[in-house]
């Protein structure tokens, strides 16, 4: 025991861009390994399960938690890490808010697996065989986790104490929450650790957003050359900053891009896509029906892009819109 803060990762239903924004701390990373006692990291070091069953309860300081819960075997390490840790912090969209794999619950159970195990092109299985729980292979009982209904964020699962917003968050952003935790210095249980304001108050383009935009049309990035130094609303792009939390050093704008509303509503929106679709209603400049009509049926994907990061904590939640049947 070196009495150092025991520090734990764990990676549910996620891409894994979670994970390497840790390994995005670079030389930072150093400090804080040596800061610390990293006691379970599975895609990285070689801890077992055993050996946090093994743990006394709280006895991890913090525990980062990236992905959002799909499988038995997700909710049931949750809940065991919540068990064993006085802090427990989502790490990233998909945890804070169910993250691109949230899209899932557009879709029902049963179509989603019929889709990936039977149609799809790719899928070679004559006999049009679903994943079972229990396999008899080579005489060997394999165990699957059971695949639940929908896709939940972590806190619909477990306590969150802090979250970490961001698909990843940036590294910037992780080191921060690691010395908060290692000075002491955390602020109130259920905040979320980035900026309050949202985007487009800490956006480089914000001076050239108008003060009362008007739009008659609305155009995808490839269908138009925009001025790289102006608001993109401004220039008739979606884009949601303004129903975003900022924090995030505008990666996308900096790069060119519109946001897509990965670090989640501010902390006085409940439901991030209908903030979105409400303030783009509210700047639509035109009464015509028809002429609105061709207005939202430029926004493909309406669903898609409003609830990109935060279906699974929408108020539609586990609410199904694209079942075949
Ligand atoms: S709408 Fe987008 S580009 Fe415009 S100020 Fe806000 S974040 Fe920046
Ligand atoms: S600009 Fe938007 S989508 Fe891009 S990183 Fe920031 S919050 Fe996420």
């Amino acid at each position: 025991m070196t009495g150092k803060p025991k520090i734990a990762l764990y990676w549910c239903s996620s891409c894994g861009g979670c994970e390497e924004s840790v390994i995005d701390l670079a030389e930072d990373l150093l400090t804080v390994t040596a800061a610390v006692d990293i006691v379970f990291w599975p895609v990285a070091l070689d801890f077992k399960y055993k050996d946090v069953v093994a743990m006394n309860d709280g006895e991890i300081t913090a525990t980062l938690i990236n992905g959002a819960i799909r499988m038995g075997e997700q909710e049931h390490m949750a809940k065991m890490l919540r068990k064993k840790s006085r802090l427990v912090i989502a790490h990233g969209s998909c945890a804070h808010l169910g993250g691109v794999v949230g899209l899932a619950n557009f879709y029902r159970r049963e179509d989603l697996l019929s889709r990936l195990y039977q149609e799809v092109p790719t899928i070679n299985n004559p006999q049009g065989i679903l994943p079972q729980l229990e396999t008899i292979e080579s005489g060997r009982k394999v165990k699957l986790p059971d695949f639940h209904d929908t896709v939940k964020t972590l806190d619909q699962v477990v306590e969150v104490d802090y979250t970490i917003p961001g698909c990843p968050p940036t590294p910037e952003l992780i080191k921060e929450a690691m010395m908060m935790v290692l000075e002491d210095r955390l602020p109130p249980r259920g905040s979320v650790l980035a900026e309050k304001k949202a985007l487009c108050d800490t956006c480089p383009r914000r001076d050239s957003k108008p003060d009362k935009l008007r739009i008659t049309e609305f155009k995808r990035v490839y269908e138009t050359e925009w001025d790289p130094e102006k608001c993109f609303l401004a220039e008739g792009i979606i884009c949601l900053g303004p129903a975003t939390r900022g924090g995030c050093n505008a990666r996308c704008i900096n790069a060119n891009m519109p946001c897509r509303g990965c670090f989640g509503p501010t902390d006085d929106v409940r439901d991030q896509g209908a903030k979105s679709s409400s303030f783009l209603a509210s700047i639509i400049d035109v009464t015509d029906k028809e002429a609105l009509k061709k207005i939202v049926d430029a926004i493909p994907d309406p669903g898609g892009l409003f609830y990109r990061y935060g279906l699974a904590s929408s108020i539609l939640k586990g609410k199904m819109t694209r079942g075949r049947s």
